[in-house]
């Protein structure tokens, strides 16, 4: 099949050049020129494991390529995806949909035959009839059909995500869409993957409400991880303890600095301000926004009260900036929040991350980047581990504890267990689970 992506960023380059592997002929567009022109040279425009091969293999067997031509790369197309941002909208939360519509009305315009237009991008209830209605004030008489196909893969295992993923949803009314997405997924219906094939409006809204939901687990169990500090408990066990009933699983158990990325922090956000439109308020992912926002704060101040209630003048040496490991995605990590607050404070911040430096140089200013974990350690009062990424998980402790100016360790990834921590001489800080010294 011919399939167009519009918007060629972690979501559309990632669909794209998984679609490519089943054996579709993809065309990926951006209107970022020089992304396109990085990815012509066969260079990966982010940092996303195991995409660079993927790209090159499928860009050598003539079934992906990259342009800026929207209008040439839709023609003969039976799917064209929507894969484009959709940010806060600022000032009030909404999700901004100015991309969304942009690409839809181009597409419009360059449409020659029947086909779907299917928005891939996290949209709000209504979106996909909106963008009907504007594709059809363009062509009145033309047959296309607009159908929702949100994504859930994550940053870091993407490419596998896509690959086998745990459902594939589908909104559409039309027989006729539903079949070209059908054969679109085709070799994960052999896969037994479940497919949910429903309204456009309700697959709007499973997306939303699945982020949410992961977004409110996640803040549960850090609220648990401040009862726990205050009680004496573990968080680890706690999780562990509730985790291995079936009704409430394990995953999305690990208390941590609070949840960031390109995802959860907006869509929260925007589910709100749905809600609150229709006079339905979602009471609780109300608090979830409020709670993780409060929380980043927090942890600054965990900071500070680990080196003794000041960190004015202090050097802070910290380990990961990006929202999560495996990613160079900047966008609404805890660390954007967390180190301006311990500068503010009067800290002298050394950090090192595997793949986030660049964007994050450009977010954050009074940085001082090197080259890797342990050139941030020379003389710093506190060692601060905010992203879990593997190369962080066996430091030379010996190295850490001597290099160091005071052995503290905050871990707001909970990566090291507290009795090696101790046995090894630090005061060590993590989350939910009483210090040690
Ligand atoms: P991104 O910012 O990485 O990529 C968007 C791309 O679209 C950019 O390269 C931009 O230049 C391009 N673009 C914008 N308007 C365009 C137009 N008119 N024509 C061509 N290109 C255009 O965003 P992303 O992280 O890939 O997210 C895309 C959507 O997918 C969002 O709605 C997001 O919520 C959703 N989503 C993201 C993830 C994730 O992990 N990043 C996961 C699931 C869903």
């Amino acid at each position: 099949m011919r399939v167009t992506m519009v918007g060629t960023g972690y979501v559309g380059l990632v669909s794209g050049a998984c679609f490519s592997e089943f054996g579709h002929q993809v065309i990926c567009v951006d209107k970022d020129a020089s992304k396109v022109e990085a990815l012509r040279r066969g260079e990966i425009p982010i940092y996303e494991p195991g995409l660079d091969k993927l790209v090159a293999e499928n860009v050598a067997a003539g079934r992906l390529s990259f342009t800026t031509d929207l209008a040439a790369s839709v023609e003969g197309a039976e799917a064209v995806f929507i894969a484009v941002g959709t940010p806060s909208r600022r000032g009030d939360g909404h999700a901004d949909l100015t991309y969304v519509y942009a690409a839809a009305e181009e597409i419009a315009a360059a449409l020659r035959g029947y086909a779907v237009v299917v928005t891939k991008s996290t949209v709000p209830v209504g979106t996909g009839a909106e963008v009907e209605r504007r594709i059809r004030a363009v062509r009145p008489d033309f047959a296309f059909d607009v159908a929702s196909n949100p994504e859930f893969l994550r940053e870091g295992s993407a490419i596998e995500d896509f690959r086998r993923p745990d459902r594939v949803v589908v909104g559409t009314d039309s027989a006729r869409a539903r079949a070209v997405l059908r054969q679109l997924y085709r070799p994960l219906s052999l896969l037994d993957t479940p497919f949910v094939f429903t309204s456009r409006e309700t697959s709007e809204l499973i997306k939303y409400a699945s982020n949410a939901f992961l977004a409110t687990k996640i803040t549960f169990i850090n609220e648990m991880a401040d009862l726990c500090e205050k009680v004496g408990a573990d968080v680890q066990d706690v999780a562990r303890g509730i985790g291995l009933d079936g009704r409430i699983g394990r995953k999305f158990l690990h208390a941590g600095p609070g949840f960031g990325g390109s995802c959860f922090p907006k869509d929260t956000l925007a589910l709100v301000r749905t809600a609150r439109d229709y006079e339905a308020p979602t009471r609780i992912v109300e608090a979830v926004v409020a709670v993780n926002d409060a929380r980043k704060d927090a942890m600054a101040d965990k900071v500070i009260a680990a080196v003794g209630g000041s960190v004015a003048g202090k050097t802070v040496a910290v380990l990961g900036v990006t929202f999560k490991p495996n990613t160079d995605d900047m966008r609404d990590a805890p660390s954007l929040a967390i180190l301006p607050r311990l500068i503010a404070a009067g800290a002298r911040i050394r950090a090192y991350d595997p793949e986030g430096m660049t964007a994050a140089a450009a977010l954050i200013d009074g940085v001082d980047w090197v080259s890797d974990a342990y050139a941030t350690l020379p003389g710093a009062d506190v060692l601060v581990i905010i992203t879990e990424w593997n190369e962080f998980r066996a430091l030379d402790l010996a190295r850490v504890r001597s290099a160091l100016n005071s052995p503290i360790i905050v871990d707001l990834r909970n990566i090291y267990r507290p009795e090696e921590m101790s046995e090894a001489g630090f005061t060590y800080f993590s989350i939910g689970r009483p210090p040690v010294a």
